[in-house]
């Protein structure tokens, strides 16, 4: 229990009744621990032009961030920063990457010049057993992250740091490695993974793009199925992703906007509940399905 809990329980005892027996005293700290832990975040990103639209998604992500009391740090794993080996980002001011082409020169101008987090990144280094991880100096913000966290902080005035994901490792790999990350909830970081479960950029229905909330009906299908795998706490299935069938194949026609969720999803404590937000389908091959843990 930190500091600040610890006062706060104090505070109760003169509520106690004498005969209140040791177990009732130690329910109550837990329950406040357990608030004390940040929620974790799976935001489907989906367009970079989310970053300056306002939108159903954006007001999504606007509402969610409303009820997270403000974080000492985020650790974003985006679908945008692929790796050999496993990097987090430790520099004091990342720059805003722009990664990404024939957008209009409005989304190039935007600049997130949120802090970086040495100290956590370092933290996070020190905590993974599983890898060693690298300290990063090079990379930055890529739009996976700033595009939403701008957002939901758009003061821009919490740390952010990313976290790599490493191309070569399966995604049993990647769901153990995020468990190590569980410490840093408790600690202020706001964890959040940043992709699109259903992602096919090579099947978008062009004919269909102004068509609010258009899906073909494999991308509602995958979408619908894994929800229910989420609900139901069935990681396994999600895991093994390459194993679904058809509409999973077409869902996910390459890792990397689909691993965020297992990082996501690994943090989840049993008894932890997941508010799905934003549940629609776009462009027909990609949903910007959003969860929130805890
Ligand atoms: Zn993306």
């Amino acid at each position: 229990m930190d500091r600040k809990l610890f006062i706060k329980s104090m505070a109760l005892l003169p509520f106690i009744g004498k005969n209140m027996k040791l177990q009732e005293l130690h329910n109550i700290t837990n329950t406040l621990a357990a608030t004390s832990k940040m929620p974790v975040l799976f935001l489907g990103h989906g367009s970079p032009m989310n970053a300056i639209e306002d939108n159903e998604f954006v007001q999504g992500w606007k509402a969610i961030g409303k009820t997270i009391s403000k974080p000492a740090a985020i650790l974003c794993v985006s679908a945008h920063w692929e790796t050999k080996g496993t990097f987090v980002t430790a520099m004091e001011k990342p720059k805003t990457i722009h990664d990404f082409g024939g957008f209009p020169q409005e989304l190039f101008a935007v600049k997130y010049p949120a802090p970086g987090s040495p100290a956590f990144a370092a933290e996070t280094k020190q905590i993974i057993t599983k890898t060693e991880v690298g300290l990063d100096q090079q990379w930055g913000l890529d739009h996976g992250c700033w595009s939403v966290v701008k957002h939901l902080y758009p003061q821009a005035d919490v740390p952010v740091f990313q976290m790599s994901l490493d191309y070569g490792k399966p995604a049993q790999y990647h769901y153990e490695l995020a468990k190590e990350l569980a410490l840093l909830r408790t600690k202020g970081v706001l964890i959040m993974g940043s992709g699109n479960i259903v992602h096919n950029l090579r099947m978008i229905a062009w004919d269909k793009i102004s068509t609010q909330n258009y899906g073909y009906d494999w991308a509602i299908e995958a979408n619908e199925k894994m929800k229910q795998f989420i609900l139901n706490n069935n990681h396994k299935d999600l895991i093994a992703y390459t194993s679904q069938g058809k509409a999973f194949d077409l869902a996910i026609p390459s890792p990397d906007h689909y691993l965020p969720l297992l990082y996501t999803l690994a943090l989840k404590e049993e008894n932890e509940k997941v508010k799905i937000f934003n549940d629609k389908a776009v462009m027909g091959s990609l949903t910007m399905t959003s969860l929130m843990i805890g």
